[in-house]
């Protein structure tokens, strides 16, 4: 069984026109003579699957049985068309429409008016299966507006994703995974997951922070990418051995960081990211370590399914 637990699926107008904004001027500065209004009704397409049609035709393709889909509330600092509201509902419609493949979460800024009440919704009548945060989007996770959130969380026991390390290039906040070391203290019993793990710096920072609460896991998108190399696998072995060693495998959960639409990632790209994950212990062999069969499958899809209490389907699809 394998659990994906960082995918997105977007409609239109759902990130804010300051993301369009900066693309263009970005595919703009790479031609001469090219200028963003030329190009910039381009960009969302290629983002776009507004059905979750073309992520499980790639989970099909890649062997993945479920998917953890995260909606991503940019916050009031950026202006999307679509609603808070409307991203959401659109997570538990692409989930309705394929079942058993699709893990919604919520995606709520804390500083939104009434964000713990949504949050609440969300997970009740959704149902959604956790929520994901992106305090890099200009707000501080040791504040009592992202509390009001975790304690809602906290009642359903249900996981918040935070984006840690690098954030995307709009966004100018480090992303340091530390900043979530007094929200674990400080919330013992709140699930956390560190999504990306730091990439590409934070490893380290993470592990202090899993260090810190036994209810803290390392999410391990990002760190293998479509063009990574047999060393890039050895690197991520190694730090999955330093990580089981010293938080044990139940924290580890594999994810891509899969964006399905037409111009994004790519086709290959999910099944080249589960292809080099499962590689891990080849790489491990290489550099003499050792990551067994069972500690791929707790990574792979059961630490995720027993956090989710998620059960797959026996009709859904795997790899042939
Ligand atoms: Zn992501």
């Amino acid at each position: 069984m394998i659990i994906d637990c960082h995918t997105h699926v977007l409609d239109a107008g759902f990130w804010p026109r300051e993301w369009f904004d900066h693309v263009a001027a970005d595919w703009a500065g790479r031609a001469p003579g090219r200028r963003p209004e030329m190009v910039r009704h381009r960009v969302e397409p290629g983002l776009l699957d507004p059905d979750g049609d073309r992520m499980v035709a790639a989970m099909d393709r890649a062997g993945v049985d479920a998917a953890v889909l995260l909606p991503w509330d940019w916050g009031p600092d950026f202006h999307a068309r679509a609603s808070v509201e409307r991203v959401n509902e659109h997570a538990l419609a692409v989930a309705a429409r394929h079942p058993g493949r699709i893990i919604p979460f919520a995606g709520v800024d804390p500083r939104r008016p009434g964000a713990a009440e949504l949050v609440e919704r969300f997970l009740r009548d959704g149902p959604a299966y956790g929520v994901k945060l992106y305090p890099a989007c200009g707000w501080d996770p040791a504040g009592p507006a992202a509390q009001a959130v975790y304690d809602v969380c906290q009642s359903f026991d249900v996981p918040v994703l935070f984006h840690t390390g690098h954030p995307l290039p709009l966004l100018d906040d480090p992303g340091d995974p530390l900043q979530l070391l007094p929200v674990v203290r400080r919330n013992p019993a709140l699930r956390v997951w560190l999504g990306h793990a730091g990439a590409p710096d934070g490893f380290d920072a993470c592990l202090a922070v899993a260090a810190a609460s036994e209810r803290v896991s390392l999410e391990l998108s990002v760190w293998l990418w479509s063009d990574s190399t047999a060393a890039d696998v050895e690197r991520l072995a190694s730090r999955v051995v330093a990580a089981r060693d010293s938080v044990g495998i139940g924290r580890l959960l594999f994810g891509s960081d899969h964006v399905s639409g037409p111009r994004t990632r790519g086709e290959s790209f999910l099944p080249t990211v589960v292809d080099l994950f499962t590689s891990l212990p080849d790489a491990a062999r290489r550099i003499g370590h050792r990551i067994t069969g069972d500690e791929m499958n707790a990574m792979l899809g059961r630490n995720a399914a027993r956090q989710l209490h998620w059960t797959v389907p026996t009709s859904s699809v795997g790899r042939q």
